[in-house]
């Protein structure tokens, strides 16, 4: 909910960007889903809940990511090189993950633990000796995470540490904007330049996606874009061309792009495929990493 300043209440478990309707309802304004809930209901990404008149963060203070890596991982070729970050993420998607089983990836609360911004901050503390740089909000949609990680992103400011940010994007603009001076870097995941793509295979606009994309590509936050490849949906060299060429004409050649494999072993048909998709991001894009 907003205060009287307009300003999003970040107070703890209580969602931001809600305001109230007629009827007991109450709207959700992180994503461009804009759900209306009942008292009691829950939104679309399950992150979400109006209860006793007030619109909650379920996924509040709840962990189901930690994990300490390099910043290559996240995968960020050209920021904080040779650093480590700390991941992390909780649950629920405002997207479907297109190619994997129809369901929302990662929007029900599974396994993890209860924790608070200030146990981040400690943690990255403590691991600034092994060259942890800051935290790295990447599993599931963190956006969704909305309230935890401004919390995060604020404290480790304060302690002069980062925050990364992998998203693919579907939020509105005015939760993103607030967001921006706490970044560092972000990679955006464009999984195709098609807005019957998005609309069919993910269920979200393909405005709203771009529309983040420009945000934070002409802000001074680091931005590299990756398209995860999925095999059979986004695999098509023409395809991946598509998102080049726009990546390269709208913004800059120079922009770091990433094509994102699966974390298994690949057939041969399938490794052929992802380097030419390489190939023909290469005609658009000078900077095209494997990751
Ligand atoms: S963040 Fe969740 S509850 Fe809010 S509009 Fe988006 S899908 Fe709906």
């Amino acid at each position: 909910m907003r205060d009287m300043t307009g300003k999003p209440a970040v107070a703890r478990g209580e969602a931001a960007f809600g305001h109230r309707l007629p009827d007991d309802m109450l709207g959700c304004d992180l994503c461009p889903r804009f759900c209306e809930l009942k008292p009691g209901e829950k939104g679309w990404c399950q992150t979400r809940y109006s209860k006793n008149g007030r619109l909650w963060a379920a996924n509040y203070n709840w962990l189901s990511l930690l994990q300490f890596s390099p910043i290559e991982n996240v995968p960020l070729a050209e920021h904080a090189n040779g650093g480590a970050v700390l991941q992390l993420g909780s649950f629920g998607c405002n997207y479907v993950s297109p190619g994997g089983e129809r369901e929302r990836f990662g929007a029900q609360p599974g396994l993890g633990r209860s924790i608070k911004p200030i146990d981040i901050m400690n943690i990255c503390g403590n691991l600034v000796q092994h060259g942890c740089v800051g935290a790295a909000y990447t599993y599931a949609e963190p956006l969704l995470w909305y309230e935890f990680v401004m919390q995060c992103c604020m404290l480790l400011k304060q302690g002069d540490m980062q925050n990364i940010l992998a998203t693919a994007g579907f939020v509105n603009p005015r939760p993103l904007q607030e967001l921006l001076p706490y970044l560092d870097a972000v990679r955006f995941d464009l999984f195709a330049f098609d807005p019957t793509y998005y609309r069919q295979e993910m269920r979200v606009g393909f405005d709203a996606v771009l529309k983040s994309l420009k945000i934070l590509v002409e802000s001074p936050v680091h931005v590299e874009v990756a398209t995860p490849i999925i095999f059979g949906f986004n695999d098509d060299p023409q395809m991946i061309g598509t998102v080049a060429a726009y990546l390269g004409k709208t913004y800059s050649p120079e922009i770091p792009y990433h094509l994102i494999a699966p974390k298994r072993t690949l057939s041969a048909e399938q490794q052929e495929k992802i380097m030419s998709c390489a190939d023909a991001a290469g005609r658009f894009l000078h900077r095209v990493y494997l990751s």
